[in-house]
């Protein structure tokens, strides 16, 4: 066992819709198999987090219900800790929900101003008619060649980006962060929010790996290279839903 990473999974008991846990799952399953122990930290309302230990966090959709729960205690909380992680490196994946309070705000459909971390130059807004249904989203994942991320989505946030992030990718399939521009997904520093439940990770091993290795790098520095490992029978899964999508 060598370079073991420590992930801290936000808010799992009010945040995990579609099976969200999942993307855990496969972070440590790909670390498993290589050797890497990964040892999840729950992190739950009134927890206490030394954010400079963490390497990888994870923080899952959820219902406008769920999320006005923790909202508080993320700002108040974890805010000043998670908030420097994050311009520090730490690599952070977030999903619909998780996604949304990352950001400035969250204004729900049904007026609720939910506050958000600040941490991504985003906001979302509440629409009537929530986006629903399979997407695809073509990412480029540091220099590697593009991949189509396979996911669902079931959100009513309409989220738009501000000029202090980057998009994930484009759109091919779906409706993405707001369904106007093609945009799906945001990337910041090593933070990464989107609208693809999925699980996501399971589904998409490359951007499995990619967290990984970013995780490996800048705990372990540049010659903490990830082990290659065979994705072939998860690739063809991915080709054939991309396919069955019209692509
Ligand atoms: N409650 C949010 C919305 O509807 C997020 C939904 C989700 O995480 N699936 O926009």
């Amino acid at each position: 066992m060598s370079n073991p990473l420590t992930l801290a999974h936000l808010y799992g008991s009010h945040m995990n819709v579609y099976g969200d846990r999942g993307n855990v799952i496969a972070l440590k399953q790909r670390c498993a198999w290589r050797g890497i122990t990964l040892t999840v930290i729950p992190v739950e309302p009134g927890a206490d987090i030394d954010w400079a230990r963490i390497d990888l966090a994870f923080f899952g959709g959820g219902q406008d219900s769920g999320q006005a729960l923790i909202a508080n205690d993320l700002l108040e909380r974890q805010g000043p800790g998670l908030r420097a992680a994050i311009e520090d490196g730490l690599v952070l994946l977030a999903i619909c929900g998780g996604y949304q309070l990352l950001g400035h705000y969250f204004l729900t459909h049904s007026g609720e101003r939910l506050p958000g971390l600040g941490a991504l130059d985003v906001h979302t807004i509440g629409g009537k008619q929530r986006l629903i249904g399979n997407i695809v989203v073509e990412a480029q994942l540091g220099g590697a060649p593009p991949i189509r991320l396979v996911g669902f989505e079931n959100h009513s946030g309409r989220t738009y980006h501000g000029p202090g992030v980057r998009p994930l990718g484009r759109v091919l399939v779906g409706h993405g962060d707001n369904g106007e521009d093609g945009i799906g997904g945001a990337m910041y520093r090593n933070t990464f929010g989107c609208y693809l439940h999925g699980s996501l990770l399971p589904k998409n091993p490359q951007l499995t790996d990619h967290l990984i290795s970013l995780a490996l790098q800048r705990r372990y520095g540049p010659d903490a290279t990830l082990a290659p490992l065979d994705m072939t029978l998860e690739q063809r899964a991915q080709r054939r839903m991309v396919e069955r999508l019209g692509h």
